[in-house]
């Protein structure tokens, strides 16, 4: 399946709440879905009043938490089968793959505006794991890691402008950072507290479990 390249806002007003696609835009009252907090589409105000089956319910909590991490469909239901071997409740391990991809930790420490930018810095290589050169969006970090901005990429415009803006969002309390060395490290693996991906993710798990 293809990568979304559609308006991304248009995704956040599908699924009703902020994915947060688009960086700092996201956080400012630019919001798509702050201005028109309702479906897209000519006569999306009068599906509101529809009835949503069960599994019209699952499929649109799953493709909410798939758009939101910018994960295609067959790597997200890998996913699943992973969070669904691991020991817990399978939703929660889920949210925590997701949590631990490399892209998503450079975001939430605020090197980059989105996740979108994030996939495209790593695989770049302007990060470093452990002091070694990781290009893998999907890399999983551990607990202990510290992920940093290589010497060479430090004045990259994109990851400074991320930095300057970084301020308007809260630093999840799984990680830390260290601003000037442009350095930050994994405390230790998210818990659902700690995430605060607005999703029901039981209704992802419910439905690869139809
Ligand atoms: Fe657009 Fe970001 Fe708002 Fe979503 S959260 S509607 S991507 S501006």
């Amino acid at each position: 399946m293809a990568r979304y390249t559609g308006p991304g806002c248009r995704l956040c007003r599908r699924a009703g709440v902020k994915l947060y696609l688009k960086g700092e835009r996201c956080y400012t009252p630019k919001c798509a879905l702050e201005r028109r907090a309702y479906p897209p589409g000519e006569h999306s105000q009068t599906h509101l009043r529809r009835r949503i089956s069960d599994y019209g319910l699952q499929l649109a909590e799953k493709q909410k938490l798939r758009r939101a991490y910018g994960v295609l469909e067959r790597q997200f239901r890998r996913y699943f089968e992973e969070a669904e071997r691991r020991p817990g409740i399978t939703a929660e391990n889920l949210l925590q793959l997701l949590e631990r991809r490399l892209d998503n930790v450079v975001y939430r420490l605020g090197f980059a505006a989105s996740r979108k930018q994030a996939r495209q810095l790593v695989s770049q290589g302007h990060f470093v794991v452990n002091d070694r050169r990781v290009n893998i969006p999907s890399y999983l970090v551990r607990a202990g890691e510290a992920v940093s901005v290589r010497e060479s990429s430090r004045a990259l415009p994109p990851i400074v402008s991320a930095l300057e803006k970084a301020g308007a969002r809260r630093l999840a309390s799984w990680l830390q950072i260290e601003s000037d060395a442009l350095r930050g490290r994994v405390l230790s693996l998210p818990t659902r507290s700690e995430i605060d991906t607005q999703v029901q993710e039981e209704l992802v798990v419910e439905y690869y479990s139809r």
